[in-house]
């Protein structure tokens, strides 16, 4: 596959400080599909510095100018819609219609969004004497996994871009193609040389030097939870703003008066959706008891259908890491209902639809994050165990809950320790705040919600 052999610094792309490389891996069959530069500690000095230079000239362009470059940008990554599929089913190993929809089209309208939510945003606001000034943060370190390889991007670099932020972006190690396919898209929509660098290279090389660069701002990090905490932890030593968006396990709720087939089938598929690997993945069921067998032969049924329609894992740490929970599962005495820990293709990282009854609480597999494509179904007596079970993990991101009207759907939503619950399947909004309570994370995306992540305060008096 086509790859640039070096950095996208200050406008232009240039050589890489170092001469490692990363190879590029096709999840289906393990075949390596490119290479590219593996980034250094100088790399990203150099990009920091770069991204510095071009901050006052960008927080100074009118609000009106960044959203036309942005609106440039969603253009340019719409006239590649075709090439981000195939490249996102190439190193992710998505099926290539769900790259096509979601791996494409979402990020796509993220980045229209914040064409217009620039274009109008309150940049400035009175409060009785004062004039409240709402100012880009400075330079922005993005580090992002490679799950949803686009989307990740957008939703931090687009809201980054209209508050007048700089970027230095770090892309996850398994997905840099989709990631070199974005700069090109930025360098075609015109953005000013400078305002967005793109360094590849390994977490804890490129990753950790960009998050401990005093050049940056604030960092926003999105993955795992143990790399979110050191993060964190950094950027608290160094007093600087940071956002996370880690991960999650998240209780679909079906009340006994919901409609149950379609709460399981469409509970089913959003667990198997992109091969379980999103962070908001509903991974625990939670039936009540009288209708608990019959859920979970209507979850077995759904979860077979899906044996030939998902992707594999991303890589071999992954296929490895998912068929150990599975047999986990099994260990500490959840009932296997379909599935199981053995790969069903030798070839690529595969693995079976996975669905766990008589799941309890402690249980690992209803406290972890597997990201994979295992469900695990529990059981609840009555309505305050459900709240409890829903809210008896580390975890906050998001949920589900199901019920014969919205009211009483959203009165038990009220309830739940997370940052987002769909009621009723309600549909995705790319305008909704989307993070984390607890442990999922600190802060928010998407939306005008997350332009503000990139804005700090200032008041004037008069
Ligand atoms: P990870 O946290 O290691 O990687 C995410 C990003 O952080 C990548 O760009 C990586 O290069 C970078 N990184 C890694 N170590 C770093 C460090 N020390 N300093 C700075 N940056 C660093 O995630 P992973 O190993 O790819 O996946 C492991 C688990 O994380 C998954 O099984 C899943 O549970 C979780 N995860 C969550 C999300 C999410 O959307 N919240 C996404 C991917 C993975």
């Amino acid at each position: 596959m086509k790859a640039h052999d070096g950095m996208y610094i200050d406008g232009d792309w240039r050589p890489a400080a170092g001469t490692e490389s990363l190879s590029v891996v096709n999840p289906a069959d393990e075949q390596v599909i490119a290479t590219v530069p593996a980034g250094t500690a100088e790399d990203i000095d150099t990009a920091v510095r770069a991204a510095r230079a071009a901050f006052p000239a960008w927080a100074a362009t009118p609000p009106a100018e960044r959203a036309a470059r942005l609106g440039a940008l969603r253009d340019a990554l719409a006239a590649r819609k075709d090439e981000i599929a195939e490249t996102v089913t190439a190193e992710l190993g998505a099926p290539l219609a769900f790259s096509q929809s979601v791996h494409t089209g979402m990020p796509v309208a993220v980045a229209g969004s914040y064409a217009e939510l620039a274009a109008g945003y309150a940049f400035e606001e009175k409060v009785g004497n004062s004039t409240v000034l709402l100012e880009p943060v400075g330079v922005v370190g993005a580090i992002t996994p490679w799950n949803y390889p686009l989307h990740q991007i957008v939703a931090k670099v687009a809201p980054a871009l209209a508050a007048g932020c700089t970027v230095v972006l770090k892309p996850a190690e398994d997905t840099p193609l989709t990631a070199q396919l974005f700069t090109e898209a930025v360098h075609e929509a015109g953005v000013p040389a400078g305002v967005f660098n793109l360094v590849t290279g390994l977490g804890p090389v490129a990753g950790q030097a960009l998050a401990e660069h005093e050049g940056v701002d604030l960092v926003s990090f999105t993955g795992s939870t143990a790399v979110g905490r050191q993060i964190g932890a950094t950027a608290g030593g160094a007093v600087k703003r940071v956002a996370l968006e880690l991960g999650g396990k998240s209780a679909n709720v079906i009340l006994p008066s919901a409609d149950l087939a379609k709460a399981v089938n469409v509970g089913v598929a959003n667990v198997m959706s992109n091969t379980g690997q999103t962070c908001s993945a509903w991974t625990r069921m939670l039936v009540h008891e009288d209708q608990y067998e019959q859920a979970v032969a209507l979850a077995a049924q759904a979860a077979d259908k899906y044996g030939d329609r998902i992707g594999p894992v991303v890589n071999a740490k992954q296929h490895q890491r998912v068929r150990g929970y599975i047999e986990k599962g099994i260990a500490e005495g959840a009932r296997l209902v379909t599935g199981g820990p053995e790969a069903p293709r030798e070839q690529g990282y595969w693995v079976s639809p996975t669905v766990f009854a008589e799941v309890t609480p402690e249980m690992t597999i209803a406290q972890e994050e597997i990201f994979g494509p295992v469900l695990s179904i529990l059981k609840y007596r009555d309505e305050d165990e459900a709240v409890r079970i829903a809210n008896g993990t580390v975890y906050g991101l998001a949920g589900a809950v199901w019920a014969a009207d919205q009211e009483e759907a959203a009165a038990f939503a009220r309830r739940l320790e997370t940052g987002q619950v769909d009621i009723n399947g309600g549909r995705f909004n790319i305008l909704a705040p989307f993070g984390g309570y607890k442990q999922s994370g600190v802060g928010r995306e998407l939306g005008g919600h997350g332009l503000s992540e990139y804005l700090q305060t200032k008041s004037l008096q008069f």
